[in-house]
């Protein structure tokens, strides 16, 4: 079966635009950009669409989609970004040019694997520095840990150190935390008496340092994900307004009317719990000229969080494959059958690229939409 909608189509031009808008702003000041590609599901053309536009490497946080990628043609150079399964370890060392590690006994896990397919890995240890997701909270360990993989994993290559920040804990990236990272780095260096190849910085939070001109000198590294490919989070969530050079609208999703009604805008009955074991609660606004959508949480994780482009239509809420939406003060006509475009956020972005049945159009200059 052919399915047309629900539909994600990705800009290319706007993706290399805004990479090379990010890798520009990071190469002046010394840092190579690692393209993350996890929120597209690892999607071929994103990932080269970040190697044209400067990254110097990709990480996605799953074996499968650098896989998908390699066998796509992509290149890399490749780095894992969840710390490895134990399961996995043979898996990574065969795909990933590198991965990161917070455990001693991956770490050794990872030598038997490297002297099993006689390759060698590099490696990223992580330090928590307050977010508490990965990482050493204990850094005199973490600095033990990487003298061992130095001196007693040959197979293994201590490529240097970094942090995640802003992603359990909320943590804020700040000079300081930068400071901190640094410190850890100078620590590991004269333990094994060279220097580091990687400080890595952390994820597209840590670009503010950048985009601000507050970011350390020594931070030579950041992984970015969300700040090429939706560019909302900082522009929007943090209202940062003078990143208008990085375009929010790379990705699109498209869906189907299927129904258009005035109906009663709260519900008429004994509200009990909705399909999601919620109670919501409903504003009476009398009757309202509605539009129900053919696309929902399965597609989406939360329809109620698309973002409509048409002008006055207003999400009411979604269920599993409906997203209804409040059309009484479009100046467009809305119609059965007309398409709906919406904005992507990166939750949106990565749910609706990762299934089989969403219809991915990739939009390149000088040529019509391909589908892939
Ligand atoms: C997902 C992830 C990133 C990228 O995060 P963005 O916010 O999308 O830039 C970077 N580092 C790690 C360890 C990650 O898991």
């Amino acid at each position: 079966m052919n399915r047309q909608y629900p539909q994600l189509e990705i800009n290319l031009p706007k993706l290399r635009r805004n990479t090379r808008e990010v890798v520009s702003r990071c190469q002046a000041v010394g840092i190579h950009v690692c393209g993350v590609m996890k929120g597209t599901n690892g999607h071929p053309a994103v990932a080269r669409a970040f190697l044209d536009g400067g990254a110097s490497e990709l990480a996605t946080s799953r074996v499968e989609q650098v896989i998908r990628c390699r066998e796509a043609g992509v290149p890399g150079p490749y780095l894992l970004l969840r710390i490895p399964m134990l399961s996995e370890l043979e898996e990574v060392v065969r795909w990933c040019d590198s991965s990161v590690q917070s455990e001693l006994a991956t770490l050794d896990a990872l030598e038997a694997a490297c002297v099993k397919l006689n390759k060698t890995h590099r490696v990223i240890v992580m330090a928590d520095l307050g977010d508490l997701r990965e990482g050493f909270w204990d850094k005199n360990e973490m600095v033990d840990v990487c003298a061992h993989v130095e001196r007693d994993l040959p197979h293994v290559h201590l490529a240097g150190i970094g942090v995640n920040l802003g992603c359990y804990g909320s943590i804020q990236p700040t000079p300081d935390k930068m400071e901190d990272l640094i410190a850890i780095a100078r620590q590991v260096e004269e333990r094994i008496g060279r220097k580091l190849e990687v400080i890595s910085g952390g994820a597209t939070s840590s670009y503010t340092l950048v985009h601000w001109g507050t970011m350390p000198k020594g931070i030579n590294h950041l992984r970015i994900g969300e700040g090429i490919l939706n560019a909302k989070d900082l522009q929007i969530d943090w209202g940062i307004h003078d990143m208008d050079y990085l375009a929010m609208d790379a990705f699109t999703i498209r869906a189907q009317v299927l129904e258009v009604k005035t109906k009663p805008s709260h519900p008429v009955g004994t509200i009990a719990m909705d399909a999601f074991c919620r109670v919501p609660t409903y504003e009476d606004r009398g009757m309202r000229k509605r539009c129900l959508v053919g696309i929902g949480h399965s597609d989406v994780g939360d329809a109620a969080r698309l973002i409509p482009r048409l002008e006055g239509a207003e999400v009411l809420g979604g269920s599993s494959d409906h997203c209804i939406l409040d059309i009484e003060n479009c100046t467009q006509e809305v119609h059965v059958g007309d398409i709906v475009e919406f904005s992507v956020i990166y939750s949106a972005m990565m749910y609706a690229a990762a299934r089989d049945d969403m219809n991915i159009i990739v939009v390149d200059d000088a040529r019509s939409p391909r589908e892939s």
